[in-house]
């Protein structure tokens, strides 16, 4: 037998129709089981495939690791509000200053003085900072964000994801990811 290796790592990757990536930030992708099911459903399309098989008595295929829309789906043009964006937005810096450690999210209002829980209130922020700013405002705290905070494009995210590339990309995804030039405007 070979090498147990868990299903639950063999992740789709889900292009829309023209063979971009459905969406960036987060990255598109499916559990096998929801890929196998929108294969049968007729949905996807197989682009490429893991070496892994799932089988039951009656059928066997290989796990997809690429699969691609048959309609096309009109893209978001703004990402979603995540942890992991804000961190990219902020390219994984403190907005105080500047330290790459220990990164936290900071309400620049905060949320007692009715500061809300949106891109143009939340950046990152080192833990240190974090403590030291407190429940203050900015001016209280005498502690202003490098930039002020926005809501980013996926174009802006693009532009600081190509610093820091996702971890634990098959290689049967790197023909669909353009991380480089693609999207330059
Ligand atoms: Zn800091």
């Amino acid at each position: 037998m070979g090498i147990a290796v868990s299903l639950d790592s063999l992740p789709a990757l889900v292009l829309n129709a023209d063979y971009r990536p459905l969406s960036y930030y987060p990255l598109s992708l499916w559990s096998w089981q929801d890929a196998i099911k929108a294969v049968f459903l007729e949905r996807v399309n197989i682009v490429a495939e893991y070496d892994h098989e799932v089988a039951s008595p009656s059928f066997s295929m290989k796990v997809p690791s690429v699969v691609c829309l048959k309609s096309y789906v009109k893209p978001s043009r703004y990402p979603a509000f995540t942890r992991f964006n804000v961190f990219l937005r902020d390219r994984f810096r403190c907005q105080y200053c500047a330290s790459p450690d220990e990164l936290t999210f900071d309400h620049v209002v905060p949320r007692c003085c009715g500061g809300a829980t949106t891109w143009e209130n939340v950046v990152a922020a080192c833990s240190p900072c974090n403590l030291r700013k407190g429940s203050k405002l900015p001016a209280q705290a005498r502690m202003f964000p490098l930039q002020r905070p926005f809501q980013p494009t996926v174009q802006d995210l693009h532009n600081n994801g190509r610093l820091f590339p996702p971890n634990h990309l098959h290689e049967s995804w790197m023909d669909y990811l353009y991380w480089d030039s693609e999207l330059e405007p």
